[in-house]
């Protein structure tokens, strides 16, 4: 049985970044102390889906409001991510970045399987050992350091860190069975919620208009509790909704008692201006009924916003509302399974932020979604997973070689 300074286990965006600078920069370790293990049988394979495959990696505004969880572990984590500086630690390793819509920073080939490829590059070239297909069973602390089970097979190490995703896209290898590991470590998890997912709504509504796409302010409520706002692209489907506005929002709905969504179409139009575009046209009887929203919203969709108005006598001011306040009743998500994001995790009170380091179990560490952070969407995610595990693997070095 080989015996390993440090097993990471979760080859995905937490893992390869804590295995990377282990092997990297000041106190490095060597390759052969390290074993990063991963259940399936290759590793990042939701890196490469990312972004559309394009890999949204960061944003260029990272701010606390872009985060859910404790503030103080988000705004511990945010200092940390400066210090670190993310885009520049990226640029050294070969991955230099370019920015999009809404800060988004990607790779500058637009392609997250390079990025993939450039980090497993840069672990082979430190001689870090990998083994995939190995679904870690059980971690079990004795005094003498860790033995790590993949069934029968048994490895041992002085330090581990366990960065195996959450609950959301379970086909990636991330069915949400790992924070069991942590709890028979003595760890203890939140809720589980799927975020960054699509929205199922009631349907009489919005039946019909299955394909197409407005930008408009999404805001979610529960009750008569309002939540949160965002613009965005708004996409109907067969189900309900989806889209930038709607992932945005999605996980504060999924949490929500009594979920419910105001659409407001047109959102680059005030009401006074909305209102007085539809009051010159008031007099003219071409654009009563299907036509009232010609022009400004594609037909089916002014069709559907026009039904909600229930009166005999209509005039602009009634329109300008309707448009402005289409509501719909949600009815769920599409679950985990379709989810970008978990919302939720081992809870962070259990964690000393400066480390990543459990305060229940020395030398273990979690990293990454796992724990109960998470962010919007525009490249918060993975930053998270980036940065806490190059945190981890700092404070590991630095633990070792001090
Ligand atoms: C389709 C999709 C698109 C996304 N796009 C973006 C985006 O553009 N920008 C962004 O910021 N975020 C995005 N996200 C979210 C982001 O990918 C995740 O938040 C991030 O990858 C989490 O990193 P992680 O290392 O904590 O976990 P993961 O990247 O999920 O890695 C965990 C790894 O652990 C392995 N594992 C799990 N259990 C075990 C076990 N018991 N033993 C061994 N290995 C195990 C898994 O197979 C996996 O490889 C997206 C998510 C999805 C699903």
């Amino acid at each position: 049985m080989n015996n390993y300074n440090v097993i990471v286990i979760g080859g995905g965006a937490s893992g390869l970044l804590c295995a990377i600078e282990l092997l990297n920069g000041a106190n490095a370790l060597l390759g052969k102390d390290v074993l990063i293990l991963e259940g399936n049988d290759r590793v990042a394979k939701k890196l490469v889906a990312t972004g559309n495959g394009q890999g949204n990696l960061t944003n260029a505004v990272l701010s606390q409001e872009n985060y859910f969880g404790d503030s103080n572990f988000i705004r511990t984590f945010l200092a940390q991510e400066k210090e670190i500086d993310l885009k520049s630690y990226l640029y050294s390793l070969g991955i230099p970045l370019c920015e999009g819509v809404e800060g988004k920073m990607y790779p500058i080939s637009k392609q997250a399987n390079a990025v993939c490829d450039i980090l497993r590059f840069t672990l082979s070239q430190k001689d870090c050992n990998i083994l995939t297909g190995k679904k870690v069973t059980e971690v079990k602390k004795s005094s003498s350091g860790f033995t790590v089970c993949c069934g029968d097979e048994k490895f041992i190490a002085s330090n581990v860190v366990i960065a195996t995703g959450g609950s959301a896209g379970g086909h990636f290898g991330t069915d949400g069975s790992s924070y069991a590991l942590c709890e028979k470590l003595g760890h203890t998890k939140t809720k589980l919620y799927p975020s960054l997912v699509q929205i199922k709504t009631e349907l009489p509504l919005i039946r019909g208009l299955k394909g197409l796409k407005e930008v408009a302010r999404v805001t979610a409520f529960d009750g008569d509790k309002k939540l949160k706002s965002a613009v965005g692209d708004l996409l109907f489907t067969e189900y309900g909704i989806s889209g930038n506005a709607v992932f945005k929002v999605s996980g504060l709905l999924a949490q929500a008692k009594n979920p419910s969504v105001k659409i407001e179409f047109l959102p680059s139009l005030d009401e006074i201006q909305l209102e007085t575009i539809l009051l010159n046209r008031e007099n003219n009887q071409c654009f009563y009924g299907d036509n009232a929203y010609l022009g400004l919203l594609s037909k089916r969709v002014g069709q559907a916003v026009y039904k909600t108005i229930d009166k005999q006598k209509i005039t602009a001011r009634d329109l300008c509302f309707a448009v402005k306040n289409f509501r719909l009743k949600v009815t769920g998500t599409l679950g985990f399974n379709n989810a970008q994001v978990t919302k939720g995790g081992i809870r962070t009170n259990e964690i000393n932020e400066k480390t990543y380091e459990s305060k229940l179990v020395n030398s273990l560490y979690l990293t990454g979604e796992l724990l109960d952070i998470d962010g919007d969407c525009g490249g918060y995610n993975l930053t998270f997973a980036f940065v806490s595990g190059i945190v981890s693997a700092k404070s590991i070095k630095s633990k070792i070689k001090g």
